[in-house]
């Protein structure tokens, strides 16, 4: 992974952070991109530089398309080239389903599906081009299975499992790598928030895997490298 170069969406915390920073370790300069939290993006951005990689901060929102556009072009223009993008960005939506608001339904989509469509598609124009590169998106168990109140989150993520499935088939002839890693509960602070709304037990969640544990930052992020 020396010299490559990765572009990773909400990477100011959380898992996102984690990814980033195990990339920088493997040698990989490394985008950080956040919407509002610039300050926390950063302090990523200094850690990266600190392991000896090239880091730039991108403040973008992913679900608006011309954003986005400008942040793939700054990637190229700061780092030449863009080979790996992680799409991570992501909201929680919890809510009954007959109180979920239409305002929270439509930003969560927004965020979750349309943005790694938008970041995808920018990101793989310049893959083509090159005719190399590795997009992994980040979907959730939510995508697989049922869990209540999660309407919205579970059809973002089921929708990036799809969406995941149609780019990999169609980009293979490029030589672009799309896939996607599907974490259980992580303890960040979305899931923390939910804790704090009562929405999550996190000892209930822990109890129902095999061995007893929430997973970690760094179990996702050296899947997400691997
Ligand atoms: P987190 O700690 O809340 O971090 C979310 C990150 O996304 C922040 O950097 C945030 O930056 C950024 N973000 C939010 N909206 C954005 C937007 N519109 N444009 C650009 N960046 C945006 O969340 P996390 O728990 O690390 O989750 C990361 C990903 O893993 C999400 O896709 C989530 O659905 C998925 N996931 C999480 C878990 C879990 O248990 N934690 C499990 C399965 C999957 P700003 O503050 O600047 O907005």
């Amino acid at each position: 992974l020396k010299g490559k170069t990765a572009l990773v969406t909400g990477a100011s915390r959380g898992i996102g952070r984690a990814i980033a920073l195990e990339f920088a370790g493997e040698g990989v300069d490394v985008a950080v991109n956040c919407s509002s939290s610039v300050a926390e993006a950063e302090k990523v951005a200094q850690k990266i530089k600190k392991l000896g990689r090239k880091s730039i901060v991108i403040q973008a929102d992913v679900s608006n398309k011309d954003s986005v556009k400008k942040m793939i072009e700054k990637v190229v223009k700061e780092f030449g080239r863009i080979d790996i993008l992680v799409n991570n960005a992501g909201i929680a939506t919890v809510s009954p389903s007959e109180k979920l608001e239409e305002k929270v339904w439509r930003r969560g989509i927004d965020v979750m599906l349309t943005g790694v469509f938008f970041c995808s598609q920018a990101a793989g124009k310049i893959m083509i081009e090159q005719k190399s590169g590795k997009i992994i998106n980040i979907a959730s168990i939510n995508g697989i299975v049922a869990f209540p109140e999660r309407a919205c989150y579970s059809s973002a993520k089921a929708g990036v499992i799809a969406l995941t499935k149609v780019l990999s088939s169609e980009w293979a002839k490029y030589n672009i790598n799309v896939n996607a890693v599907a974490p259980g509960y992580v303890e960040t602070d979305l899931v923390r928030n939910l804790v704090t709304q009562g929405t999550l037990d996190l000892d209930e969640l822990a109890g129902r895997t095999p061995n007893g544990k929430l997973a970690k930052t760094g179990d996702i992020s050296n899947t997400v490298v691997f």
